[in-house]
C-alpha cells in the first residue's frame, strides 16, 4: 500500500513551496488509496515552536489537507535514533567522535536513483563527506533520524523538494547501513520568482498564511499551486483537489523549475470569487473589514449585496475594503486624476447639478429607473450617457471604475446621492 508523508520542521510559517510538496503527497496517496502521513521534524528544540506547528496544521486543514494516523513528532524519538546510531558503530559501518555519532562514507561507489520525476541520477560517493547521524548535543542529523523514521513510518514514496534531491544518496547508504527497504523517490523542481530567483517575500509572499491573509480562497490556491510543474493535459486549467484525484500521474510532472506568477494567481482567485456563493463570502469579508478596522456595523443583507456586486471585479478579498469605502461613510479615497478629468470643468458640474435635480423627483430609486433618468436626460441634452455618468460615478464614489453606476446609486439611497453630487457640482 502506498504510504506518504510530510515532513515540516515547526521554525516557521508554512511555505508556498512546501504546501505544493504537502498537495502532491496528498493527491499521490488518495490517487493510489494509500495513506498520507505527518511528521514534526522538531529536532531543533530551540527554533521549533508551538505557534509554528499549530499554523501549519490549521493552513493544512484550510487548503483541504487532512492525515492519516497521529503525527509523529521527532523530538520524542531521540532514544530511538541513538540506538540506531549505536548499530551501526557496533557493526564498524560509523564512529563516535566524542558525544556525535558519525557515518564512515564508503569509498569509490556509484549510488544510482531512479528518481520519479527527474529520471536516473547518480552520485559517487567520494563526493560524499562522512556523515554525522547523531550530533555532539545529542539531537539527529536530518539525513539520519528521517531514514529511521521514514522506514519506522513504512513510506513507500518519497516525494519531496529538489532541494533534497543532494541527501538522497547519503539517505539511501543509511537504509543500506541499517538493513531497510529503500523507499522511491520523487524529487520536484522548486517554485521560484518570476525573474528566476529564489521566492521571496518581494515575489508577492512566501507563507500560506499571507496569501490568507490577502483574501485568496484555498480552492484557489490549491487550483494554482497544483498546476505548478504538473499539467492535467490540455488546455485545462480550473480543476479542483478531487479531480485532480482522479487524474493525477506523477509521470505527468515535469523535472522544470516552476515559476510563480502571482498575476496568474490573482486571475485564478478572481475566478473563484465569481462563482462563489456570496452568503460563503460574507464571513471572509467581515474578517477584512475588521482587519481594515472599517466599521461592520453594516447589516448582512446590505452586505451581501455589495459582495454580490464586487466579486466579479476584484481578485482577491482584501480589494473589497479599498474598492467599496464609499458605501461606509464619507471618509472615502478620491482619486484625484478623476477628479480633475471630470469634475473640474465647468461643463460637468453643470450636468451634475441638472442630473441632481432630476434624480430629487426620482421617487423610485432603483437601478432600472435610474438608468432610464440618466438615458432620457441624455436624450433631451443631446449628449451621450457618458458625459453624464462619469461625473457622477467619481461625484458618489470619488472613483473611475468599480460596480455598475446605477446598482451603485441604487444601494447608497437617493439622500446620500444627491447629496454628493450636489457637494460636487458646486
Ligand atoms: N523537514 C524537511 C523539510 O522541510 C523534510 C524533508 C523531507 O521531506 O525529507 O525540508
Amino acid at each position: 500500500m502506498v504510504r506518504v508523508r510530510f515532513a515540516p520542521s515547526p521554525t516557521g510559517y508554512l511555505h508556498i513551496g512546501s504546501a505544493r510538496t504537502a498537495l502532491f503527497n496528498w493527491v499521490y496517496a488518495r490517487r493510489h488509496g494509500g495513506k498520507f502521513l505527518l511528521r514534526i521534524e522538531d529536532t531543533d528544540i530551540a527554533r521549533s515552536e508551538s505557534r509554528f506547528l499549530d499554523e501549519i496544521m490549521t493552513d493544512l486543514k484550510w487548503l483541504g489537507i487532512n492525515w492519516d494516523e497521529e503525527p509523529i513528532n521527532q523530538s520524542k524519538r531521540f532514544d530511538v535514533y541513538r540506538a540506531a546510531a549505536e548499530n551501526l558503530v557496533k557493526s564498524g559501518k560509523a564512529y563516535r567522535e566524542g558525544e556525535a555519532y558519525i557515518f564512515r562514507m564508503p569509498a569509490g561507489r556509484v549510488i544510482e536513483i531512479d528518481d520519479m520525476i527527474h529520471g536516473k541520477v547518480s552520485f559517487n560517493t567520494d563526493d560524499i563527506k562522512d556523515q554525522v547521524m547523531i550530533k555532539s548535543d545529542g539531537s539527529p542529523a536530518y539525513n539520519f533520524c528521517c531514514v529511521v523514521d521514514d522506514a519506522y513510518l513504512k513510506i513507500t514514496h518519497i516525494i519531496r523538494g529538489d532541494d533534497h534531491l543532494s541527501n538522497t544518496p547519503k539517505q539511501v547508504l543509511f537504509y543500506e547501513a541499517l538493513g531497510l527497504k529503500t523507499p522511491e523517490f520523487g524529487h520536484m523542481p522548486l517554485i521560484m520568482g518570476s525573474d528566476g530567483a529564489k521566492l521571496s517575500k518581494r515575489h508577492g509572499g512566501v507563507s500560506v498564511e499571507e496569501y490568507k491573509a490577502e483574501g485568496y480562497l484555498p480552492a484557489a490556491l490549491v487550483n494554482y499551486l497544483l498546476l505548478l510543474g504538473w499539467s492535467p493535459g490540455g488546455d485545462r486549467e480550473i480543476l479542483g483537489l478531487d479531480e485532480a484525484v482522479k487524474i493525477f500521474d506523477i509521470k505527468n510532472m515535469t523535472g522544470v523549475q516552476a515559476k510563480f506568477d502571482l498575476q496568474k494567481l490573482k486571475w485564478m482567485n478572481g475566478e473563484y470569487l465569481a462563482k462563489e456563493k456570496a452568503e460563503n463570502l460574507l464571513p471572509l469579508i467581515k474578517r477584512q473589514m475588521a482587519d481594515a478596522a472599517k466599521s461592520a456595523n453594516c447589516p448582512d443583507d446590505a452586505l451581501l449585496r455589495l459582495i454580490d456586486l464586487y466579486r466579479v471585479r476584484i481578485k482577491t478579498l482584501r480589494e473589497f475594503v479599498p474598492a467599496t469605502d464609499h458605501f461606509f461613510g464619507d471618509g472615502y479615497s478620491v482619486d484625484e486624476a478623476g477628479v480633475e478629468k471630470h469634475l473640474k470643468p465647468p461643463e460637468s458640474k453643470k450636468i451634475l447639478l441638472d442630473f441632481a435635480d432630476l434624480l430629487d423627483k426620482v421617487d423610485d430609486f432603483s437601478h432600472a429607473r435610474l438608468e432610464e433618468a440618466c438615458r432620457l436626460m441624455a436624450e433631451t441634452k443631446k449628449i451621450k450617457a457618458g458625459r453624464i455618468i462619469h461625473p457622477t460615478r467619481v461625484a458618489i464614489s470619488g472613483k473611475t471604475t468599480g460596480a455598475g453606476l446605477f446598482e451603485m446609486m441604487e444601494i447608497l439611497g437617493k439622500s446620500k446621492v444627491i447629496e454628493r453630487m450636489r457637494r460636487a457640482g458646486a
